[in-house]
């Protein structure tokens, strides 16, 4: 069985390690072939340090699993996948784009598994002849690392699908909490009025960024700030989901701070770029 795996940035290089790593066999396609090329590396990296000091039982060489995973910058090579879980940039147009392409290129059973923070699943189901067989699972980032994997059922979503897609994850080592389709789902719906917010009260200069963090993990316990969750993300992507929030639900509490906007412009994406609320 072959998984084919859109997009190449932080989450689908992710994906399509965990994937690897697990046995299965991936394709992963991006339009940008230097994206490739880093994912590549990237991937390599991570399954050389885990083979080296990620666990006392033995694990298989990185080699080994790198060589499960195809690169490639043509779409017509998800023609035979069963799976494709799609990472491509969080914007309407460019994922509607794609589920009108692969539709047209992969197998009539295969499963379409949108990795997206905000977008509605029933929306692009819905430019695919196959709703039934589409469905959101929204991973953690890092991928590899995180167990629980958010899963949304569209408004057409089969049990079936629902049922395929949880032996998958079970291959994958992941478990998964099934919730229903409206933007945002349950995790960003939340979670990004808390990062635009702290967005607001750096920009109000009501306190810096490591206080806003630091309140947040020593006063409430939190693993990690939500500024330092929002460099992880990406703080263009962060930007491009309070988007669609806001357009989804017109509702002003999702418009997106302004210093948020100007960081972005000002190519501050955080981690990835090296410099968001911290440096890198
Ligand atoms: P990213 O910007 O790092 O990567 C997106 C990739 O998609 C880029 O490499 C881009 O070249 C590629 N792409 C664009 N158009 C494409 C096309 N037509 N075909 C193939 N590839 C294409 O973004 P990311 O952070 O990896 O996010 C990917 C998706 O996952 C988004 O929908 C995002 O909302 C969601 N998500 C992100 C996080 C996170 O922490 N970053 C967490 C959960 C879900």
């Amino acid at each position: 069985m072959q998984i084919g795996v859109i997009g190449a940035g932080v989450m689908g290089s992710g994906v399509a390690q965990a994937l690897a790593q697990s046995g299965l066999s991936v394709v992963v396609v991006d339009i940008d072939q230097a994206k490739l090329e880093q994912a590549r590396g990237e991937i390599a990296n991570a399954l050389r340090f885990r083979a080296l000091f990620g666990s006392s039982e033995k694990l298989e060489a990185a080699d080994a699993v790198m060589e499960r995973i195809q690169f490639t910058t043509e779409h017509q090579q998800l023609s035979d996948v069963s799976f494709v879980i799609e990472n491509a940039t969080e914007s309407w147009e460019v994922k509607r784009d794609i589920y009108e392409l692969i539709d047209g290129i992969c197998r009539e059973d295969c499963i379409f598994m949108i990795n997206t923070s905000c977008i509605s699943i029933t929306k692009l189901a819905a430019v695919t002849g196959r709703p039934a067989q589409v469905i959101g699972t929204h991973f953690m980032n890092p991928v590899p690392a995180k167990k629980t994997v958010e899963v949304i059922r569209g408004f057409h979503t089969s049990d079936a699908c629902v049922s395929a897609v949880g032996e998958l994850m079970g291959e994958m080592g992941k478990e998964m909490i099934v919730v229903n389709d409206y933007p945002g789902f349950v995790s960003n719906r939340i979670s990004h009025l808390f990062m635009n917010e702290a967005a607001f009260v750096v920009q109000d200069g009501v306190a810096s960024a490591e206080e806003v963090d630091d309140i947040f993990k020593k006063c409430y316990g939190h693993a990690m700030g939500p500024l330092e969750t929002a460099d992880l993300i990406g703080l263009d992507t962060v930007v491009h989901s309070l988007k669609v929030l806001y357009d989804s639900y017109q509702d002003p509490k999702f418009r997106c701070c302004p210093l948020l906007q100007k960081m972005v412009d000002a190519g501050l994406h955080g981690r990835k770029s090296g410099q968001g609320f911290y440096s890198y």
